[in-house]
């Protein structure tokens, strides 16, 4: 029997991708003949006719299939939904607007081959991100990889293959909000890596905009580390050492010289400083409460609304 390969692409708002999509991934077939592929689209509530695409081709083409969720859920929650539906030896992460080049699978599959079960593709240049987004980047990739328990790289995205014994171990993790970067890290495994060239993208605009990558960093931040929890009782720890420190000095000046300070500016000042501090550690406690909000409130990641085409479950139905 051959090993089947699942291709897992989410999708928002492509319908004019998906095409040349499959007209760029169609070649691996015949390269590697020993392989069943199947390439999933995960339709992540487009508000344009991506899914009518995504029917079209799952129609004319017998590897092609789609899931349809029931409204936008996020790249996240798409990729759970592609990981959760397919069933192969080997799961491949790729984005559907051609900035991950669908030659660099063929060498994901030969690292698989040699026994590799996680390959990650890396990427060799950002400059598809402008200066400013890379700096970003790279601050919170040093604070994440300071405070975290995984390790995370600027070069790493999703792109990426992984066996199946890491695939159900992934699985396992049932986090409702999902940092997908992190969770690849968590699971483990040594990973080696691929080299590739970003490439640009092919049609449409990014739907990642700052306010949505801030987002996402504060997601990768809280879901895998306490730390910024845990730094504010050393925080009031210092502050009320050097609160005491100063009241002990101004009452030594009290007793012995009789000076008594006005002091005003000063306790504008630290009310104030202090007030602020307060604030920061309230908010901060906030994120990590709604986040505990949300997950226990136990709502599935997605909702698939419904399925075209399956492939790789008739064939193996009718075996
Ligand atoms: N995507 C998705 N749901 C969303 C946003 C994006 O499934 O809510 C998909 C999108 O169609 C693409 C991939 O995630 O295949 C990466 O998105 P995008 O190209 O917008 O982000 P960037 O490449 O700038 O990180
Ligand atoms: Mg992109």
């Amino acid at each position: 029997m051959k090993k089947t390969i699942s291709v897992v692409v989410p999708c928002f708002n492509e319908s004019g991708s998906l095409c040349h999509f499959v007209d760029r991934f169609r070649p691996l077939l015949s390269r590697h003949p020993g392989y069943a592929f199947e390439l999933v689209f995960v339709n992540d509530g487009s508000t344009d006719d991506t899914f009518a695409h995504i029917r079209a081709l799952a129609a004319a083409e017998s590897w092609v299939k789609g899931i349809n969720l029931t409204r936008n859920f996020g790249k996240e929650a798409a990729l759970t939904a592609g990981l959760d539906y397919a069933h192969s030896d080997a799961v491949v992460f790729m984005d559907a607007d051609l900035q991950h080049p669908p030659e660099v699978v063929s060498d994901f599959i030969a690292r698989w081959e040699q026994g590799h079960d996680v390959v990650v593709g890396h990427r060799v240049s950002r400059e598809t991100d402008s200066r400013a987004y890379r700096m970003l980047a790279n601050v919170f990739y040093r604070i994440s990889n300071r405070i975290s328990d995984v390790k995370l790289s600027e070069h790493e995205g999703d792109f990426r293959l992984i066996d199946r014994k890491v695939a159900d171990k992934l699985r396992q993790l049932r986090e409702n909000r999902r940092f997908m970067k992190g969770l690849f890290a968590w699971v483990g495994y040594e990973p080696v890596f691929v080299e590739y060239e970003v490439g640009r993208r092919f049609n449409g605009v990014s739907s990642f905009n700052t306010w949505r990558s801030w987002n996402f960093a504060l997601e990768g931040i809280t879901s895998f580390s306490t730390v910024p929890l845990r730094i504010w009782s050393y925080l009031g720890g210092l502050v009320l050492l050097i609160g005491l420190g100063y009241l002990l000095v101004i009452v030594l000046q009290a007793i012995l010289y009789g000076v008594v300070t006005p002091g005003y500016v000063t306790l504008l000042a630290a009310v104030v400083g202090f007030s602020g501090v307060l604030m920061i550690g309230i908010g901060i406690l906030g994120e990590y409460i709604g986040r505990i909000y949300m997950e226990v409130k136990q709502r599935p990641t997605y909702l698939v609304k419904e399925m075209v085409s399956n492939p790789l479950e008739t064939a193996q139905a009718a075996e």
